[in-house]
């Protein structure tokens, strides 16, 4: 899986508990497969607390699927809504049914 797939994966999952964005600057809390991690934006770049970054200075998932959210964050938070109010109408149906058996 390469970078930015999994940087997607991350981002259309959830991966992306919380984005403050305040013109330049971003910051993000990601729920990666190791650990929980913090990435920052500031004018000078991007940094994350994960080992990747801190210690191998890459360009790691957490900083791309807090990017991609950035861009993306609010369509798929309207997908995933929409999806949750489908699945509450099912479980309604579903109660609605129970009630009205005999
Ligand atoms: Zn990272």
């Amino acid at each position: 899986m390469s970078l930015n797939e999994k940087a997607e994966r991350l981002a259309k999952t959830g991966a992306v508990t919380s984005l403050l964005v305040e013109g330049d600057l971003l910051t993000a809390t990601v729920e990666g497969d190791t650990g929980t991690w913090k990435v920052h934006r500031d004018p000078e770049g991007w940094t994350c607390t994960c080992p990747a970054n801190t210690l191998g200075h890459k360009v790691c998932s957490h900083i791309g699927a807090a990017a991609l959210y950035e861009k993306y964050g609010v369509m798929w938070d309207a997908v995933n809504r929409a999806r949750l109010r489908m699945a509450r109408r099912d479980n309604g149906k579903e109660k609605d049914a129970s009630t009205s058996r005999p």
